[in-house]
């Protein structure tokens, strides 16, 4: 950049402004700033009050997942994000698991956790004993703070309180264990842990710190089943090698994370298509995924009596239909109405199922052909824009590259040169 990245009362600008200060200090040309400008089908002015210091937006392609039957519904579901044939590959699962009737999905309820951190407590375990003591009129200060979610059936409903041994000494932590009913909640749950912290200094005579939810939302899992018919997903060598697949993931971190990665391709992408806050979903899926103290698969894979596979899926899913992007953004709004879904465990019930399928798709894929031959005939066509093909030389070049089994930038290059000179 040219120039210094300090910029005062760079928030107070308009964001056509903020877009000029942009442009001068980096050199961006006219069109640059133009498709960063374009926020798609997000309005200027609500993505301006979105977030802050706003110039413009980026747009993932939505694709729509077909398929899906979850507890015997059907469900078109949409999922937005950049890697190509995750969508493909949901829709493929999905419609392999209809065989045996699909997804069966059971949810524990919207509990979520807000811990309050209290420190310089004299008598650790006496402050916890008069917190529980008091445990109805903390629990009454914190649901005066949200009387709609009070009169919706929500709110604290129970209080939990440790004592944590730490680096900086004993540490007493309660926690208000919140029903957030359609809301994510973190805003409703932060609130509440705020209102009670206080009365919570006064009962245990210590300080308090830290007022936040937590994002390990063990309270609100998702558990997913399906049972895949050997015949139709490639015999019992796809089951054996899906199994054995579960079980390098069960015994080791590294193949573990892109076990878990392939399920959160499903998961995320649907997050975003609907507005959810996925760096939430990711901390909790990964974070529930080490509660053990090793980092374990989000799922299970068995074969059965009949030969048949099948897998499980539990992890938290903290998502919401009230509050956040999944009201205010308009594209939000219109994925939500095309999955129908009506609560928000209705909507983390068809997550897992995604999740689920996901995984199938990958370990199903890995164990048998490899994932580099789907993945990169979808790939072809990215690799051949990013050679600087453009119209119809893209689907050309990427053609050829497919026939040729070399999906490769130089060989797309040479194409791209080629076809330009004819
Ligand atoms: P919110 O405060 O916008 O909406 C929740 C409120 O909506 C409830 O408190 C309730 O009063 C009302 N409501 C109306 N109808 C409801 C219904 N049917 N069910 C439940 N509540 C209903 O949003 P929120 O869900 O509390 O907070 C989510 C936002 O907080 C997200 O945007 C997230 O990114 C952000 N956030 C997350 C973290 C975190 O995860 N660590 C921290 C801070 C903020």
């Amino acid at each position: 950049m040219q120039g210094s990245s300090e910029v005062p009362g760079f928030y107070k600008l308009p964001m056509e402004e903020r877009m000029n200060v942009v442009k001068k200090l980096t050199g961006l040309s006219e069109e640059e700033a133009r498709s960063l400008a374009n926020t798609g089908g997000l309005p200027s002015d609500v993505a301006d009050r979105m977030i802050e210091n706003v110039v413009g937006g980026i747009a993932f392609p939505m694709g729509i997942a077909v398929n899906f039957k979850v507890n015997g519904r059907d469900y078109l579901v949409p999922m937005a994000l950049e890697e190509p044939s995750v969508v493909a590959a949901a829709s493929n699962a999905a419609k392999m698991a209809r065989v045996k009737g699909g997804f069966s999905v059971t949810n524990t309820g919207p509990v979520m956790i807000g811990q309050i951190q209290v420190v310089e407590v004299k008598d650790p375990q006496g402050a916890r004993t008069r917190l529980l003591e008091r445990k109805a009129e903390i629990l009454k200060k914190a649901n005066d703070q949200d009387p709609m979610l009070v009169s919706l059936g929500g709110g604290a409903k129970d209080l939990n309180v440790k004592v944590l041994a730490t680096i900086k000494g004993p540490m007493v932590v309660p926690e208000l264990i919140v029903n957030t009913g359609d809301a994510m909640g973190a805003n409703a749950v932060n609130t509440m842990a705020e209102a009670v912290a206080p009365m919570v200094e006064e009962i245990t005579g210590g300080r308090v710190f830290l007022r936040i939810i937590s994002n390990l939302a063990d309270r609100r899992l998702v558990r997913a089943t399906a049972v895949f018919d050997r015949d139709a997903i490639g015999g019992e060598d796809t089951v054996d090698g899906i199994v054995y697949a579960y079980a390098f993931a069960d015994a080791d971190p590294y193949r573990c994370a892109t076990h878990n990665k392939g399920i959160m391709n499903g998961v995320i992408a649907v997050a975003i298509a609907c507005g959810q806050d996925i760096r939430a979903l990711e901390a909790g899926a990964h974070s529930y995924a080490s509660r053990t103290g090793k980092y374990k698969p989000l799922t299970t894979w068995e074969k059965d009596a009949n030969g048949d596979l099948v897998g499980r899926l539990e992890m938290p899913m903290a998502v919401g239909l009230v509050g956040g992007a999944a009201k205010t953004h308009p594209v939000a709004r219109a994925a939500i109405k095309i999955l129908g879904v009506k609560t928000a465990t209705e909507l983390a019930e068809v997550m897992a199922a995604v999740g689920l399928a996901q995984n199938f798709a990958a370990l199903r894929a890995l164990a048998t052909e490899g994932i580099q031959r789907g993945h990169m005939k979808l790939h072809a066509r990215n690799i051949a824009v990013s050679a600087g093909a453009t119209g119809k030389m893209i689907d050309l070049v990427a053609q050829k590259m497919v026939e040729e089994k070399k999906i490769r930038f130089d060989r797309a290059k040479e194409l791209v040169e080629d076809l330009s000179k004819k």
